[in-house]
């Protein structure tokens, strides 16, 4: 690729693989693009930390179920989340992918705040 000619000495141009082709970007864009919605960032990032059925998570985020599950359906299709069946309930977690693990430590740096260790309430039982 002739880069070069754009080459001041920028350390992109030494790159061996030039710069990486638009269509290479698109993963990364529709991932952002998901998460641009705020109520979906906070919902993808609360399942980070615990596995809940779509009327918990409803409660803990104080939505309407039927606006939790868009959510959930959209962040599911780009998977982002994983979803397990267990009797009537389907329960959602974040996915154990390299992308979410990079947006979850991501949005947890620019809102400076600490990782919690498990948000779930099951500890009642
Ligand atoms: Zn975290």
């Amino acid at each position: 690729m002739p880069v070069t000619q754009f080459s001041h000495g920028s350390p992109i141009a030494d790159h061996p693989e030039g710069i990486p082709r638009l269509e290479e970007f698109q993963t990364a864009s529709v991932l952002f693009k998901l998460l641009s919605d705020v109520s979906r960032l906070r919902i993808f990032w609360l399942l980070c930390h615990c596995e809940v059925c779509g009327t918990e998570l409803a409660a803990m985020v104080d939505m309407t179920p039927p606006a939790v599950s868009h959510h959930l359906r959209l962040l599911r299709s780009s998977h982002l989340l994983v979803s397990r069946r267990d009797g009537k309930e389907v329960y959602y977690r974040a996915a154990d992918t390299v992308e979410a693990q990079a947006l979850h430590h991501m949005i947890e740096e620019m809102l400076e705040i600490s990782c919690p260790k498990n948000l779930s309430g099951d500890d009642h039982g």
